[in-house]
């Protein structure tokens, strides 16, 4: 039967099945592509000799815990090692499963910390990913006629094509501009093209608020925007940042989304900027996802509100199938039942688990230190840096924070607002940082995803040599960029 734009569901069936029968599809799927792993790549087939197991031998989801965690190290070594035994990336010891003459795409992370770490996909891969695009924005209700503009890097990345074969998929309009091509392009097609979404990181949506008016003359509220799909970052499930966003775009409903070019997806449903309970995993037909202590690795039981480093496994998958696969993003999960009707599990992405700071005991988020500074605006422009003296977790007291006041604020003001800063700060995050301030739009504005931790180089003098015997000395200083 077709579907009618009135439909709830873009799958009634799988979207509507109770938690047990989704376990026990899952389980199913499970043992099939445990077997395919084991038999296409000989990294899975070591973590399973590690437990003394064949996929044979995984009767039920406590089996399957006994196999050893695969990390983005373990990714990227033997991705390094394929390319150098065989002149490519998808040799048999890596965890890309399907032979080359089947692979159509290939999706790849940012590099931040190295090498890429590529994601092949078959056509059924890329079929999928189509597909749960497409289960996710229905729900939030993405329908034909609707155009979603695409703010996000489009390179390589998840947020790219993948994307725009997701809302192609789903009857909509994609806009694919991309952020890369720059903040005054993406103004110029929002205002040529109408689209009715905005798919973006945090950040660079608040960025687009800021220059709008300075680029386009308008404001951001006028722009016609009626939903704003923050991704790649933890932001949105920040109230402070949805409320600003909300407001920004004219009152547009905020929805976050998880990026995916793979198959662990989910959305929020329609709930208001100032409310926010998580993300319903719309894929969970696609991907085991389970929970485990960031250091120790152990199980953690997904209960409501239960907290944990995110492991996924992707199943009736071809290209790279994640197995038991740690990435370090921490999840929050909630398991009570949502407004919407919708069974099974939602999450929060609390933000990386390399990303968490301690400081005199205490845990920190760069996420909750932008919600603190978030609730000061206009009188700080909402930019900031983490300036570290040495890389983290450990922090030496106080935490510094580079940070912009706003337009038109007197030394006076900043010494008020320094003051009741701090004390905010430690009435809700519970330390008193040493905030570093800088004139408006003087921290870099970041249209991929931003790092809000720099690594402060103060004591290092680094000597170049430049053309003709010329001898400069660079001091990189924390308010270099
Ligand atoms: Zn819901």
């Amino acid at each position: 039967m077709a579907r009618q734009i009135s439909d709830k569901y873009w799958n009634p069936e799988i979207e509507t099945m109770s938690p047990k029968e989704m376990e026990r599809l899952q389980l199913t799927r499970l043992k099939k592509q445990l077997t395919y792993n084991y038999n296409h790549s000989l990294l899975y087939r070591s973590k399973f000799e590690q437990a003394g197991m064949k996929p044979e031998d995984v009767r039920s989801f406590e089996d399957f815990r006994l196999i050893p965690l695969t990390g983005k190290d373990e990714q990227r070594r033997t991705q390094e090692e394929s390319i150098q035994e065989l002149g490519h990336p998808f040799g048999p010891r890596t965890v890309t499963c399907a032979p080359q003459e089947k692979i159509v795409r290939l999706s790849s992370t940012s590099g931040t910390s190295g090498m890429p770490t590529l994601y092949a996909l078959t056509q059924r891969d890329v079929d999928i990913v189509s597909e749960l695009h497409a289960r996710r924005f229905w729900m939030v209700g993405i329908r034909p006629g609707h155009r979603i503009l695409q703010g996000l890097s489009l390179s390589m990345f998840t947020g790219g094509l993948p994307l725009s074969q997701g809302i192609m998929h789903a009857g909509a309009c994609a806009v694919p501009v991309g952020s890369d091509s720059g903040t005054r392009r993406v103004l110029d097609f929002i205002t040529l093209t109408a689209p009715h979404v905005l798919f973006t990181t945090p950040s660079f949506a608040q960025y687009l608020l800021e220059q709008s008016p300075k680029l386009i003359g308008k404001d951001a509220s006028t722009l016609g925007i009626k939903w704003v799909f923050p991704v790649g970052e933890p932001g949105a499930g920040n109230i402070e940042v949805r409320k600003l966003l909300s407001k920004g775009f004219g009152g547009a409903q905020i929805c976050d989304q998880t990026g995916g070019g793979h198959p662990f997806q989910g959305a929020e449903c329609v709930e208001p900027p100032d409310v926010y309970s998580g993300m319903h995993f719309t894929s969970a037909d696609y991907c085991v996802l389970e929970l485990v202590d960031p250091k120790t690795k152990k199980h953690v039981e997904m209960k409501d509100g239960a907290t944990g480093e995110m492991v996924m496994t992707f199943l009736e998958w071809e290209g790279t199938p994640f197995q038991r696969y740690a990435y370090g993003d921490l999840l929050q999960v909630f398991a009570t039942p949502c407004a919407c009707g919708r069974p099974g599990l939602r999450f929060k992405i609390i933000g990386r688990a390399d990303d968490m700071l301690i400081v005199k005991g205490v845990n920190v988020f760069p996420e909750a230190i932008k919600k603190e500074i978030l609730k000061f605006v206009p009188r700080v422009t909402g930019f900031f840096r983490i300036v570290l003296d040495r890389p983290g977790p450990s922090v030496v007291p106080p935490l510094k924070i580079r940070i912009e006041y706003g337009q038109g604020m007197q030394e006076t003001d900043v010494a008020i607002l320094e003051a009741e800063m701090q004390r905010a700060f430690r009435d809700t995050v519970r330390i008193t940082p040493r905030f570093l301030w800088v004139p408006p739009e003087s921290i870099p504005r970041e249209t991929k995803k931003t790092k809000l931790i720099e690594i402060s180089e103060s004591k290092r003098a680094s000597l170049l040599r430049g053309e003709g015997g010329q001898v400069a000395w660079i001091v990189c200083c924390e308010f270099c960029s």
